[in-house]
């Protein structure tokens, strides 16, 4: 099933999102996968946080470019909320964020979109739609 959801949003932003996604996956550290994979966060007071994948020779040890940008994100100022996230890997293809990536960036935004390369299209959806019934630790 293929979303593809019309919001609010100027297109260019997305773009600009890709852009600085392709541009930080230059500086991937994978070379167990050779998947180099790259993500670009904006927040809501404009700024994009980016990250690359980094690899370990214990896999498990191996942090994602999604959760590398979000914790750019909220180093730079925890009050930051993530409004969307481009996420590049093999050129047009859509490069889907892991289990782990969705349940970590719903906890700042699960409204937040997912923009994706899709041939010449964007594939566009919320982290909701990806992870509708997430872990929520309720006090
Ligand atoms: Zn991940």
């Amino acid at each position: 099933m293929s979303i593809l959801i019309e919001r609010s949003f100027d297109k260019s932003i997305f773009q600009n999102l890709l852009l600085r996604a392709r541009e930080v996956q230059q500086q991937a550290y994978a070379p167990y996968s050779a998947f180099p994979v790259g993500a670009a966060i904006i927040a809501d007071n404009n700024e994009i946080f980016a990250g690359s994948n980094v690899e370990n020779s214990s896999y498990g040890l191996t942090i994602c470019a999604e959760r590398n940008a979000l914790t750019s994100m909220i180093a730079s100022d925890r009050k930051n909320i993530p409004l969307a996230i481009a996420i590049v890997g093999r050129p047009g293809e859509p490069c889907y964020p892991c289990g782990a990536c969705i349940q970590v960036l719903c906890e700042f935004n699960p409204s937040m979109l997912v923009v994706l390369e899709k041939g010449e299209t964007l594939e566009i959806r919320t982290l909701e739609e990806y992870l509708p019934f997430r872990f929520k630790l309720d006090r």
